[in-house]
């Protein structure tokens, strides 16, 4: 696809951490979106963020205030000189937001696991030039992220840039949601032409795990953040726990340590040349290992098949996964990558044997 990034939005990035959105995660009161917008100002906010119609997984919980609250946000935007953002979940929020003035609209996690809703925005924005942000689905489902830009670069938006903040998975562990990290990067992979800004706030869900989630962005070289900031926060009428103040934000931003994406030192050019030489080994080694093994999965599977066995022997699953969590535990692996790593394993050996097993005899 062919994006226009944010450096070509007009928009200044001074701050060395990428693209900075701050601001409340609700407006609230004029008062309290201009003095949370200028906190974030000061401490290098390139968007100002707030949310005018809150997505809340209860009824009952604070909703936003709605239209009446759009002219608070762009208030505040031409009094501080910053474009402002705000989230649509429907053909109306995009009417009124944009005959508001707002400068850049977000599509909410929760929109963008759903396809009608993404569908109805993307034509709502047919013949409209604005920037538009797209948060990862609540569920780890790539198409599903990948489906909803490819809704809004047909409705002829171009200016997109990606958001991401977590997954709202049955057991996040410390996180409100869980960062599988490897999503925004596979993301990457198929798309390096989108920018993916980080969302730590609602990854955290808590102030005090802001800093390492946005220190993992940095060094996974995300293209800035939008974080939530507010100007007094244990106040705040949603998402309290994880909105920082302005002193907050200066402070996290500046104990970032920024690392740089390569260096030009000829030790560590030799080194990490020879040390990536060995993995490329590795990897060889390691993929015609997995094919010589799926080949006997394979071989068992036909005998199998003529004996007249089912394809899974849980006992024998079991202790082969025992045992090689002995081993593996023992050779300085981690129990969690030796868990899912057998477990990809096994799948794949069960559909192979399934492809045996379903074969036409001639
Ligand atoms: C928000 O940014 O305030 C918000 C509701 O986020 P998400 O869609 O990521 O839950
Ligand atoms: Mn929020």
């Amino acid at each position: 696809m062919e994006v226009k990034k944010s450096c070509a939005w007009g928009i200044g990035k001074e701050s060395g951490v990428g693209l900075l959105i701050a601001g409340p995660c609700s407006a609230e009161t004029p008062e309290q979106v201009l003095s949370s917008c200028r906190g974030a100002v000061e401490n290098g906010a390139h968007i100002l963020r707030a949310g005018i119609w809150k997505p809340r997984t209860r009824p009952g919980s604070f909703q936003g205030y709605g239209r009446e609250a759009l002219p608070w946000l762009k208030e505040a935007g031409k009094e501080l000189g910053r474009p402002i953002a705000v989230e649509v979940a429907n053909a109306k929020h995009v009417e009124e937001a944009l005959e508001a003035g707002v400068d850049i609209l977000w599509i909410g996690a929760r929109s963008t696991a759903n396809p009608f809703t993404v569908q109805e925005i993307a034509d709502a924005l047919k013949g409209v030039d604005v920037p538009v942000l797209i948060k990862n689905p609540v569920n780890p489902d790539i198409e599903l992220w990948q489906g909803a830009v490819e809704r809004i670069y047909r409705a002829g938006i171009h200016r997109i840039a990606l958001i991401f903040r977590g997954f709202s998975v049955y057991n996040p562990g410390i996180y409100r949601n869980a960062p599988m990290w490897h999503i925004p990067i596979e993301f990457r992979r198929r798309h390096p032409e989108f920018e993916i800004l980080c969302d730590p706030s609602h990854i955290g869900g808590k102030r005090e795990l802001l800093l390492p989630i946005a220190q993992k962005a940095i060094d996974l070289e995300f293209d800035g953040f939008m974080i939530e900031t507010h100007c007094c926060p244990e106040e705040a009428l949603s998402d309290a726990p994880q909105q920082v103040t302005a002193g907050g934000l200066g402070d996290l931003l500046q104990r970032l340590v920024r690392r740089k994406a390569t260096s030009v030192d000829p030790d560590f050019l030799a080194n990490v040349e020879a040390l990536r030489y060995d993995i490329d080994r590795l990897d060889q080694d390691l993929i015609e290992h997995l094919a010589k093994r799926m080949e006997v999965a394979e071989e068992i599977g036909r005998y199998k098949k003529h004996g007249g066995v089912t394809i899974l022997q849980q006992e024998r699953w079991s202790g082969v996964f025992r045992e090689r969590m002995k081993m593996a535990l023992a050779a300085g692996l981690s129990e969690e990558f030796v868990r899912e790593f057998m477990q990809v394993v096994h799948n794949e050996a069960i559909r192979r044997q399934m492809q045996v097993m379903n074969e036409k005899q001639d």
